[in-house]
């Protein structure tokens, strides 16, 4: 392994640029060159590709969003188009490829390795929704945003003793949404783990039971992947709970500003710890692998085993979140 890429791709995550740094720093520091490919797999496709250097990701470890760019690459999914790149790289002389991503990329990274590139796949999602790892990175930037807004939010729904619905990021789970909901206090979070218990019925009877004369305010959470699945958008949510309780009720959809800002610690620190590690087992010889953490402690696994995990439905948070929400 004498030079390996490292490119970013699918949704941005807060942090991508701290796992850029640390891959290209470590692999440098391993006596190994690196270099840049932009736009994702289409970089393999375009050969938008540049060398690095240690300056070349000097002061981005502050700064959100990704210096490689990011995107979704259809023409990547079949075979011609991983062959297409696999062409690249041996032109380019990249021996191997650290792929920073959601689970679409890790596809993209194992039908690459079984090709004869060698890939690591390191989780970046603020939505938290990779099996095979605790935690994604971006995901405690975009909880921190969310809840600042809310927090603001709040004030003002305090204020004029009204409701506000407040839909969050998460399409196919509602890590950002228990959590958020749980730091500002929401009456009620809907997401899709939840659907039969926490329904837009229940959500409504929770606001009835509390409301007194004095105490008119509530936040309702709820995650994007339960308006798309229930076809009831937040808007929609709000008219039926402003009907049905009387309190003044407004959607504020908080949207891609989720997904920007500058990282928390927590989302530097985990990317540099998986870009090292991601480096370490390319450098070790090791293909087809997706690094993340577990307990604590920063594990790998095979690509399509990581692919075939489930993930937990925080059932004791949303427990806790309904326990103390009244
Ligand atoms: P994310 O990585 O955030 O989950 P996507 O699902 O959009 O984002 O995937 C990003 C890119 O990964 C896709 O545009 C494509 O290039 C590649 N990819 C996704 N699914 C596959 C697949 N089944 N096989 C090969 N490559 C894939």
């Amino acid at each position: 392994m004498k030079t390996i890429g490292v490119l970013t791709s699918g949704g941005d995550a807060p942090g991508m640029n701290a796992a850029i740094r640390s891959v290209t720093r470590t692999a440098l520091a391993m006596d190994m060159s690196v270099k840049g490919i932009y736009r994702g797999f289409n970089g393999l496709l375009t050969n938008h590709i540049d060398d690095f250097s240690p300056r070349s990701v000097s002061n981005i470890i502050g700064r959100g969003g990704t210096i490689l760019y990011t995107a979704r690459c259809p023409e990547f999914i079949p075979i011609e188009g991983v062959r297409k790149g696999v062409q690249t790289c041996k032109n380019e002389g990249i021996d191997g490829i650290v792929v920073i991503g959601g689970d679409g990329s890790f596809r993209g990274a194992r039908d690459l390795s079984n090709e004869g590139v060698p890939c690591v796949a390191i989780p970046a999602t603020i939505d938290n929704d990779i099996a095979s790892t605790n935690y994604t990175i971006g995901f405690d930037t975009a909880m921190n945003t969310a809840m600042e807004l809310m927090d603001k939010l709040r004030d003002t729904t305090q204020s004029h003793d009204r409701c506000s619905i407040v839909e969050v990021m998460g399409r196919r789970a509602g890590y950002i949404a228990i959590h958020t909901g749980i730091a500002c206090g929401a009456n009620s979070i809907l997401t899709l783990e939840t659907k039969d218990d926490y329904t837009i019925d229940n959500a409504i009877k929770r606001i009835i039971n509390t409301k007194t004369n004095r105490y008119r305010h509530f936040i309702i959470v709820v995650s994007e992947g339960y308006t798309a699945e229930t076809k009831v958008d937040a808007n929609s949510l709000a008219k039926k709970i402003e009907a049905a309780t009387g309190i003044e009720s407004r959607a504020t959809i908080l949207g891609h500003v989720q997904r920007g800002g500058t990282p928390s610690v927590r989302d530097r620190v985990a990317a540099s710890q998986l870009g090292y590690r991601a480096v370490e087992l390319l450098k070790e010889g090791k293909e087809n692998r997706v690094v993340g953490f577990m307990k604590n402690s920063i594990v790998d696994y095979e690509i399509n085993a990581a692919l075939d995990m489930k993930k937990d439905n925080n059932d004791e948070l949303f427990k806790i979140a309904k326990t103390i929400s009244f």
